[in-house]
């Protein structure tokens, strides 16, 4: 999976990506961040890349032409590395005007060979250019940043753990919270007393089926008191199943009440 982050920062996101985990990806050969900066695509200049805004008005705004050319030397790029006809490569522009980023989008963004971001900044970037370029529009939250940074590696971090490779231990993004539609159950960690605070017996029980039974009641617990929204669309989606009848035994007798 190849990521590419069209931004005026370019060193903000790479040092807050090549870190930990998903540094380690990079380093691995699972994924590759590559960050470009529109400002070395104007043509202004004195390497302006924003503008008033016609019809007044606070602020300013990103030009259509840096961001036009930046993309554009970008999907050529991507095309002489595939080396053929490609499918045109999903443009994300990260803005408080999108859909809500959430897991289902994760999964459905992890798997892309490659995702451009978007990273707009002051008021946002002329909508011309948006309109030429952007196939998706996906924002972290109905509140507003500064910049698209922090939004384009939120993305990139919770896209790439879903990439295979990524995490070590596999299991650990399937049974995370939001991977099923629930929250994750809670968890405990040594020592099996604390602040007089005991391990629940069933996970020292050894017990496969129980500790799993357990930690599907825990789940459907938290997502209800916590995410009632989440839960509702849950048991919309997995419908309690009708307790199977029991088969009556030849040996049974009829019972008839008088
Ligand atoms: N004027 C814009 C509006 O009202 O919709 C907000 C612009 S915001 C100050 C500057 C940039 O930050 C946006 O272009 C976008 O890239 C990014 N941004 C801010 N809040 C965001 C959010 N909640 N999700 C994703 N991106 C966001």
């Amino acid at each position: 999976m190849h990521f590419h982050i069209m931004t005026l920062f370019p060193e903000m996101v790479l040092e807050g990506l090549r870190t930990s985990i998903i540094g380690r990806a990079e380093e691995k050969g699972c994924i590759s961040i590559d960050a470009v900066n529109i400002r070395d695509y104007t043509l202004d200049r004195h390497k302006k890349v924003d503008d008033y805004t016609y019809g007044g008005g606070a602020g300013m705004l990103m030009q259509a032409q840096p961001v036009y050319d930046c993309w554009k030397a970008l999907d050529e790029k991507i095309a002489a590395r595939k080396d053929m006809e490609h499918d045109r490569t999903r443009v994300i522009y990260v803005t408080p005007q999108g859909k809500v980023f959430n897991q289902k989008m994760a999964a459905d963004l992890a798997g892309e060979e490659d995702l451009i971001f978007l990273c707009g900044h002051y008021e946002g970037i002329d909508e011309r250019v948006l309109e030429e370029i952007v196939t998706d529009y996906i924002s972290i939250g109905d509140y507003v940043l500064t910049g698209g940074e922090l939004p384009a590696m939120v993305m990139i971090d919770a896209v790439s753990r879903l990439v295979p490779g990524v995490l070590s231990n596999d299991e650990s993004a399937q049974t995370e919270s939001h991977s099923n539609g629930l929250l994750e159950y809670p968890q405990y960690s040594r020592p099996e007393v604390w602040h007089e605070k005991k391990v629940p017996d069933v996970l020292l029980s050894g017990h496969h089926a129980n500790i799993e039974k357990w930690r599907l009641e825990q789940s459907l617990n938290r997502t209800r008191e916590r995410r009632p929204e989440l839960y509702d669309e849950y048991m919309r989606e997995h419908p309690p199943q009708p307790a199977k009848k029991r088969k009556k035994r030849h040996h049974e007798p009829n019972i008839t009440s008088d």
